[in-house]
């Protein structure tokens, strides 16, 4: 069991009772037929349906299956980063558990890593059976991404890809919370290529990412990636200044010129205070989201908390 495998493919579980049999057995196929030899590292994100009971079944029955249970649920992108910290392989495969991203596609990765890649992501050319609304807002969210951050995340990917070990490692020393692996990933270089492939329709059950968390996983990706938004406020600050500096002039040539009514203002008066005290509001919550993110850096709590797994040895352990 010692034996380090060629792949691990890792697979982050939330509530997927209806599609980890599924998802088990099209991802053991297209491992077999490939010859070498892998592990499959679930990860139970704190579902509450029967995924982990499912699991654990599949455990019993193939040791190459690898389990990795929450103790609640931590989020996505910590699931993947477990599944990450707990695998063996010399390259690691992260991919969906509701076959959105088809398993037929590790091959095609697999052989752009053995040509000599050290990221293989897959790049989205077409997304089937998702909602209007969830295709326009990750389309906006990748440009918007690209043209906020600095740092070069390839558009229309997510988090199915290959990477090669020495670079799991090197994401094992990133130790930041809110993460958002993508960009981590782009953040540290190494030498990368797409695979294109055709995003499928879920194979059951519901998305787990509900409005509340894309905008979650959307904030996390701009403000770990840029300072930007709290340019707003220095922007907004100096185009205000710049504004009540022209209209004093004004006011003061009009004066002279004999041309201005002193009116009472209560309508601009109010509209002027509400907008200004709107901006302070929003540029506060900006850096509010920051200080937030700090805070939870100063706590240096544990990225997630492993109730327990199985067919893990002993020796392997996540992040300490
Ligand atoms: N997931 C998770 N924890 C969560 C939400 C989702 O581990 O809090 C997993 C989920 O089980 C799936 C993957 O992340 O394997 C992607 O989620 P989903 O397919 O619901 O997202 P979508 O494809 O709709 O963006
Ligand atoms: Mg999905």
């Amino acid at each position: 069991m010692s034996e380090k495998p060629v792949f691990s493919i890792v697979v982050p579980l939330y509530n997927e009772e209806e599609v980890i049999g599924e998802s088990y057995r099209r991802l053991k196929e297209v491992m077999d037929g490939m010859g070498d030899t892998y592990e499959l590292v679930f990860v139970n994100d704190g579902s509450r349906d029967k995924t982990a009971a499912l699991a654990r079944e599949i455990c019993e029955k193939d040791t190459n299956v690898k389990f990795i249970n929450f103790a609640r649920n931590f989020g996505h992108q910590t699931a993947i980063t477990a599944g990450m910290d707990y695998s063996s392989g010399d390259a690691v495969v992260v991919i969906d558990a509701d076959l959105q991203d088809p398993p037929e596609v590790i091959p095609e990765m697999a052989k752009k890593w053995r040509e000599g890649y050290d990221v293989v992501y897959g790049k989205r050319i077409q997304r089937k059976g998702e909602t209007f609304f969830k295709k326009i807002t990750a389309k906006l969210f990748y440009r918007f991404l690209r043209r906020m951050t600095d740092v070069d995340v390839p558009t229309d990917t997510g988090d199915f890809r290959l990477i090669d070990r020495k670079v799991c490692n090197a994401l094992k020393k990133v130790t930041e919370r809110n993460r958002y692996i993508r960009g981590i990933v782009a953040w540290l270089g190494f030498k990368s290529c797409p695979v294109e492939f055709v995003r499928e329709k879920r194979f059951a059950g519901e998305t787990k990412y509900p409005l509340k968390k894309m905008i979650k996983f959307a904030s996390d990706a701009i403000m770990s990636f840029s300072y930007k938004p709290l340019k707003i406020a220095t922007f907004m600050g100096f185009f205000v200044s710049l504004a009540s500096f022209i209209y004093l002039i004004v006011m003061v040539i009009l004066k002279l010129c004999g041309a201005m009514e002193t009116v009472p203002g209560w309508t601009s008066l109010l509209v002027v205070t509400l907008f200004f005290n709107g901006i302070i509001l929003l540029v506060l919550g900006i850096i509010g989201e920051y200080i937030g993110r700090i805070y939870d850096e100063a706590k240096g709590r544990p990225l997630y908390i492993v109730s327990d797994t199985v067919n893990l040895d002993p020796e392997t352990k996540g992040r300490v």
